[in-house]
């Protein structure tokens, strides 16, 4: 079966605006492209690029995604509080070093604007990533029945973001030496961020204060990662998931 990415970036002034990818086959190609563009077209733009690539490499088939858990605080203190636990408890990092870089991802931590993509620390609380302004991107996942998983979670009260967000961070995961993800949004009013580790996504809300327009993912990877191979595997291995999984 062939499979094909679709890309679909906008920007305004230079300054990008919407992008969203997909992987998908043959007979959903034209489908996905008018999905695509109606998304990159819901705000102003003045540049909208639609990429089609047919898929070479092998497909990575993953049967479930990380089992989401979803946990409600009185404030972004105590979700925090309960985030720096678990990541303390999963990297061993000390929750000094922790919080500085929480911080940095409230704060802005490409000299006080958002990364693009994501930082890379590993256990010894040190960035490893190779441009600390750009970050690593994760691409390349999707769902083989998009559809289906939407549906299943928009039942359970979930939305789009989650179901994008999930199948990001089960690709990051599901690498070996890829041992937990912290992540908030950079929109301002969406406060519910996650830490996932090997097993569970947590949902955390409210992960960051409301009006905040910084966000931003910290990948926690082993001290010996070769990161020349994690990019390859983050950028270009192709990932398909079956089915999300719930608690
Ligand atoms: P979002 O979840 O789309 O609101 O993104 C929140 C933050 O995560 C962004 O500000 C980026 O710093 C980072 N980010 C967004 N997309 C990706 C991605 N595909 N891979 C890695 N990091 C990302």
């Amino acid at each position: 079966m062939d499979y094909f990415s679709v890309k679909m970036r906008s920007s305004l002034e230079e300054n990008h605006i919407s992008g969203h990818e997909r992987i998908v086959k043959a007979s959903e190609l034209e489908n996905t492209i008018s999905e695509l563009f109606k998304r990159g077209s819901r705000k102003p733009f003045d540049f909208l690029n639609i990429k089609i690539e047919k898929i070479n490499s092998t497909i990575l088939f993953i049967k479930k995604t990380l089992k989401i858990k979803t946990l409600n605080f009185n404030n972004t203190r105590e979700a925090n509080n309960f985030a720096l636990n678990l990541l303390q408890k999963e990297t061993g990092i000390n929750q000094n070093t922790l919080q500085k870089l929480i911080k940095l991802i409230h704060t802005g931590a490409a000299s006080g604007k958002n990364m693009r993509g994501a930082m890379i620390v590993n256990l010894k609380g040190e960035r490893i990533e190779k441009d600390r302004e750009k970050g690593i991107r994760t691409t390349m996942v999707d769902y083989t029945n998009r559809e289906e998983n939407k549906e299943k979670l928009i039942k359970k009260g979930f939305t789009e973001r989650t179901l994008d967000a999930l199948a990001l961070s089960t690709k990051n995961l599901i690498y070996p030496d890829i041992v937990a993800e912290y992540c908030i949004s950079d929109e301002p009013d969406y406060l519910t961020g996650y830490v996932a580790t090997k097993r569970y996504y947590f949902r955390l809300t409210p992960l960051k204060e409301k009006g905040n327009l910084f966000g931003g993912r910290i990948y926690f990877v082993k001290n010996n990662t070769d990161i020349d191979k994690l990019y390859q595997y983050l950028q270009n291995t192709p990932v398909l998931i079956e089915d999300i999984e719930i608690e």
